[in-house]
């Protein structure tokens, strides 16, 4: 059986990544989200084990010193990682991944796996993000601030990416993203 392969989703927050993520995870019959482990604090509905695993920051700094990411960052003042064990096994068994990560991470991933498909997903343009970010009631005044700020360096890792994805209306972007995902799986090449 040949290996699953491995797709990284990045870009700032508030482009729409998540949605977009977890839309096209319920469409893909073989494709799965790896779950991260993070130090920030659960937001409200959050599960631990399900959206994140979350860990204190002694016991992420534990794992690191045991070698047990196979990437990790800090991202807004947090520390979030991927678990090796999370994706190997699957990806042994023929199942495909995604990782929604950051761009550092995204660096990370493809240095350690040349055949993994590095897609950027981003909002039209800053002003759309702002808006984003604040209808999504989540985050304090400072949150998004930092954040608004990040995005700016996040897009500069934007070239490193084998695919961008400009996410106007979730349904065209879910086509688009399903059709670059179907070309990979079929054995597309990176380029
Ligand atoms: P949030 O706090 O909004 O859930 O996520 C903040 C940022 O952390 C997002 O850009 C998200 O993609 C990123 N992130 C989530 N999990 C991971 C991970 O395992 N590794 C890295 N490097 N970034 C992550």
């Amino acid at each position: 059986m040949s290996k699953g392969r491995l797709f990284v989703i990045s870009g700032p927050s508030g482009a729409g990544k998540s949605t977009i993520t977890k839309k096209i995870i319920s469409l893909k019959d073989n494709l799965f989200l790896s779950t991260s482990v993070t130090t920030r604090k659960p937001r409200i509905g959050e599960i631990d084990g399900k959206d994140y695993y979350f860990y204190t920051k002694e016991k992420f700094i534990e794992n690191i010193e045991k070698n047990n990411f196979i990437e990790y960052a800090k991202v807004h003042n947090n520390y979030y990682g991927t678990l090796k064990s999370e994706i190997s096994e699957k990806l042994e068994m023929g199942k495909n991944i995604i990782l929604e990560i950051d761009v550092q991470g995204g660096e990370q991933i493809k240095k350690q796996c040349s055949d993994a498909v590095l897609i950027f997903v981003k909002a039209p343009n800053k002003d759309e993000l702002e808006k984003r970010l604040r209808s999504r009631n989540t985050d304090t005044e400072e949150v998004i601030e930092l954040r608004l700020k990040n995005s700016l360096k996040e897009l500069e890792y934007e070239k490193f990416y084998n695919e961008i994805l400009i996410n106007i209306t979730i349904e065209d972007s879910l086509d688009k993203l399903s059709q670059i995902i179907d070309k990979y799986v079929t054995g597309g090449d990176i380029s």
